[in-house]
């Protein structure tokens, strides 16, 4: 199954010189998609998550069909003031500005093993803020799982040294 070649990219989405890869028609694909989601539980099955942590938008789109294949709970990491209960919150450098993304205090009960999924991995900040939340919650970051890398970004490189795994390269 040729998985790169169900993703769209789109020039200069959402701004000049950027190159979006478009993952709803990879979605629209219904042997694609089934591919996709028992691709990334076939190589991180043995990480043995307790949950899978996704973020806003698209990583609840890949990380909520991991978690009920790998028999996993799934805990949003959310844009900022969405989530309803008591919060962390983590601020990150964009490359215009910053964001904050956040999670519930009460996600993970002590100890629990966290698995982080999304779509891209670009400069990997998103990525690594949401390994600083899932440090104050005091679970364990056991890897990431990124349907794929920009890899001249080198966002892996700000990330904790655990298991990276991603399917497609750009
Ligand atoms: P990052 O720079 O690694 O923090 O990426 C930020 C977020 O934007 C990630 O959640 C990605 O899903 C998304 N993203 C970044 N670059 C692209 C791209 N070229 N195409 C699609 N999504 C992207």
């Amino acid at each position: 199954m040729d998985i790169k070649a169900l993703i769209r990219d789109i020039p200069d989405f959402p701004q000049p010189g950027i190159l979006f890869r478009d993952i709803t028609t990879l979605l629209q694909d219904a042997a694609g998609f089934k591919a996709t989601i028992d691709a990334l539980v076939e190589k991180t099955t043995y990480l043995k998550p307790d949950y899978i942590v996704g973020m806003e938008s698209r990583g609840f789109l890949f990380g909520t069909p991991m978690a009920y294949q790998m028999n996993a709970g799934f805990v949003p990491v959310r844009k900022p003031g969405k989530l309803p209960h008591a919060t962390y919150s983590v601020e990150y450098v964009l490359e215009y500005g910053t964001d904050r993304l956040e999670i519930h205090q009460d996600a993970f009960p002590a100890g629990a093993r966290v698995l982080v999924v999304d779509d891209v991995i670009a400069t990997g900040g998103t990525a690594a803020a949401t390994a600083e939340l899932i440090s104050k919650c005091g679970a364990e970051l056991v890897g990431f799982a990124f349907l794929s890398e920009l890899t001249f970004l080198d966002g892996r490189k700000k990330l904790p040294n655990v298991p990276i795994v991603t399917l497609i390269e750009y």
